[in-house]
């Protein structure tokens, strides 16, 4: 048997169709930059996080950027940061100049550790940037008091987690501005790429709105430098008839988690801790061991897609050099970075290739 570790195909097979009308409907009005589908999208999605306002991007990252220019984040500014989550988190804060400060995770969640936020706060820090890792929620109690206590703006990187709740409520809303990611392989996929910026503050959404289009909210006239970061009209389209989906789909990665954990409950991998009060969005399962490298080498070797995330901290990447870290600084993420493995998972991953993954990892530890 054979299990990719993301089924992209099956998905776009199981909505093939409707993906076709909604092209060919965009073909046909030619609004390929924004436009109508992008604005029923931007109402439909700020609808399923709970928010007043979702803001269409051409990426995750160019969302996150313009999450931190809203807040006036510049050189010689910090944000608190985790190590652990894919590279454009960190982007964000580069790009518009400012310091990534990294806080050590915790390591039942592999989000950015609570207790260490309060500590790496400085004169200088104007924001904290958690990271819903995996579609895993932060704990956003004890990192929400910490921003408040301190007058800091939070920044949700949601790019994971697209209805991960928090006690209840999709994360997205929980600070000032959060950036969603609709890469093909996020949980809601784009085809080709975008994102959102979500956010609670109407003069932060118009303000998005001109930057992500050249800084004008009338054209040719522009108020400050801005960006061309617009949402493609085709990828609205897209994004309008899978987000109908996105429930039921998230629905399906809950249910393969389960599975998961009762299938591997007594094998010697460690699994993923769900904070009480949060529901995953699922967006990777997580199994971690110390002989990760010769596990994933076993289950491709027998027809299992197995993927890393992430094999190399932030804080060691060559391109973060210059903000001086070394290894042994992060110590709970480093061993992160070593022994997490990830776990075929996607909502239409069927019973019979979740036992033989499995059936897999089961066999590897027998030998
Ligand atoms: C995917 C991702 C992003 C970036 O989103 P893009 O749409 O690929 O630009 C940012 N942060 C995290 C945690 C991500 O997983």
């Amino acid at each position: 048997m054979k299990v990719p570790y993301f089924d992209l195909p099956a998905q776009i097979r199981s909505v093939r169709p409707e993906l076709d009308a909604a092209i060919a409907r965009t073909l046909d009005n030619c609004s390929f930059c924004l436009g109508p589908d992008v604005v029923a999208f931007e109402r439909d999605f700020a609808a399923f996080c709970g928010a007043p306002h979702a803001v269409g991007f051409n990426s995750g990252t160019s969302a996150l950027h313009v999450a931190l220019l809203l807040l006036g984040v510049g050189p010689g500014d910090e944000v608190i940061t985790t190590p652990f989550t894919f590279v454009a988190t960190s982007w964000a804060i580069s790009y518009v100049g400012a310091r990534p400060v990294y806080v050590d995770i915790d390591d039942a969640t592999c989000n950015l550790d609570p207790a260490l936020v309060e500590r790496a706060i400085t004169p200088r820090t104007k924001a904290i940037m958690p990271v819903h890792l995996y579609g895993q929620p932060c704990d956003l109690d004890a990192i929400g008091a910490i921003a408040q206590k301190h007058g800091l703006p939070l920044v949700e990187d949601a790019a994971q987690a697209h209805g991960a709740l928090w006690r209840g409520r999709p994360v997205g809303t929980f600070g000032a501005i959060s950036g969603f990611s609709f890469y093909p392989g996020k949980n809601l996929g784009a085809c080709g790429e975008a994102g959102a910026l979500v956010t609670t503050d109407a003069a932060f959404a118009e303000r998005a709105r001109s930057l992500r289009e050249h800084g004008a909210r009338v054209r040719y006239y522009h108020d400050e430098v801005g960006y061309n970061y617009r949402m493609e009209g085709i990828q609205g389209a897209v994004l309008g008839v899978k987000l109908k989906y996105l429930a039921a789909w998230t629905a399906a990665r809950r249910r393969i988690a389960r599975r998961y954990a009762e299938l591997l409950r007594d094998t010697p991998l460690k699994l993923q801790t769900e904070l009480a009060g949060s529901e995953s969005a699922r967006h990777v399962f997580v199994v971690r061991h110390p002989r990760r490298d010769e596990l994933k080498a076993h289950l491709e070797k027998n027809g299992v897609g197995a993927a890393l995330h992430y094999p190399v901290p932030l804080h060691l990447q060559k391109c973060y050099a210059p903000l001086g870290y070394k290894a042994g600084d992060f110590p709970v993420a480093e061993a992160a970075a070593r022994e997490c493995l990830s776990l075929p998972m996607f909502a239409e991953l069927t019973d019979d290739q979740l036992a033989y993954v499995a059936a897999q990892v089961r066999t590897f530890f027998k030998t």
